[in-house]
């Protein structure tokens, strides 16, 4: 009999995941078979699920896989595959991260460095019905095709701390590069999720001076602290943009902020954190991937005091690399273990999802072993 894994899909917006079951792919030539150890619930698998974030739809099932962030073991290597992306030794039963995405490297935008972008990024993400059925997080397996990035995780990071790695911690990485975030500037972080924590972290050590972080939500601020976010302030006490524009402007004696980083998902985001940058800032949006949400915009606000907005998304090879550095060599200074809060067997992903959706969990991770 053949051996067969478990995948959870969707199947519509807010309906109840099922668990499907399907024979376990052969790795091909160039290939690698992983064994999903954890899957977290980022927010953009929320958006998702919400219904409010409608990739292109892969089509021919009912069916769709979902999930992104997470990190494996290899079960079984293809033919020629040898060592990872920084040349080092790969082997079955290895930890590993990777790029949940493929640039293709031949189209306008790989030809232009702007893989990242790369239209054809997400070729492989079919339905879980076709073969080879394992193609995003939420499932026992995940088939990596030919031509991917993949790293060895570090022997002092924990599964907990690595699953972040592939989104969340690379995803900031690549952002603050773009941005040319550095020494001696000011940053606001919007947004203390999964992606804003590991942002305070990755300003830190590009040499950021103060860091200011904005939540709705008391406990996410204190996480942000503990990774030592110089003022935490919460929509709670400062209820309105101008309120909130009017603090950042005195904490940053009265210039404003060098980057504005927009990590929540919301469009009203986007004028309020522009009108808290200073003089040439820049403001970088990653969070909001929802089309059709607009928010009200005076383009003066960028003519008049010479700012730039870029919008990110996605990240190079090296970005996740670093990633991995990063949480080898400076775990002493981050809690980086503390980013995932909640850990669910993955049979009871739909418990996870409605949790997160409310609130009353920061980031799940499910555990398709349990
Ligand atoms: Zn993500
Ligand atoms: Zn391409």
């Amino acid at each position: 009999m053949a051996e067969t894994g478990l995948v959870a899909a969707m199947t519509a917006p807010r309906e109840p995941f099922v668990l499907l079951e399907f024979p376990v792919p052969d790795p091909a030539p160039g290939a690698i078979l992983v064994k999903v150890q954890l899957a977290n619930v980022c927010g953009s698998d929320l958006h998702l699920w919400r219904g409010d974030y409608k990739p292109a739809d892969p089509g021919g099932s009912r069916y769709r896989s979902i999930g992104h962030e997470m990190v494996g073991t290899v079960a079984r290597l293809g033919a020629g595959v040898t060592h990872d992306s920084a040349g080092q030794p790969l082997r079955e039963g290895d930890r590993i991260v990777y790029r949940y995405f493929y640039p293709c490297r031949q189209c306008r935008a790989c030809l232009r460095r702007q893989t990242p972008r790369c239209l054809q990024a997400m070729r492989f993400r079919h339905a879980p019905d076709v073969w080879p059925h394992f193609n995003a997080a939420y499932g026992q397996y995940y088939y990596l095709h030919p031509g991917h990035t993949v790293f060895r995780v570090p022997e002092n990071v924990t599964d907990e701390m690595a699953a972040p790695a592939n989104c969340a911690l690379a995803q900031v990485i690549y952002a603050l590069e773009q941005a040319g975030a550095g020494l001696g500037d000011r940053i606001v972080i919007q947004g203390a999720g999964g992606v804003g924590i590991n942002a305070i972290a990755v300003a830190r050590e590009l040499g950021v001076e103060q860091i200011l972080v904005l939540d709705a939500l008391p406990e996410r601020l204190a996480l942000a602290r503990e990774f030592g976010a110089d003022e935490t302030l919460c929509l709670r006490d400062y209820p309105t943009p101008q309120a909130r524009i009017e603090r950042v402007q005195q904490l940053t004696h009265g210039w404003g902020a060098d980057i504005v980083l927009e990590l929540t998902g919301h469009a009203e985001a986007f004028p309020e954190g522009v009108a808290m940058l200073g003089v040439g800032g820049t403001y970088v949006v990653v969070g909001n991937i929802c089309a059709g949400r607009t928010a009200p915009f005076d383009s003066s606000q960028l003519v008049l005091y010479g700012r730039r907005v870029l919008g990110i998304m996605w990240y190079e090879a090296d970005s996740l690399y670093k990633a991995l550095r990063l949480l080898s060599t400076r775990q002493d200074r981050y809690p980086f273990h503390k980013i995932v809060s909640h850990k669910f067997a993955l049979r009871d992903i739909n418990r996870a999802f409605v949790e997160q959706d409310a609130g009353r969990v920061h980031r799940a991770t499910l555990l398709p072993w349990a």
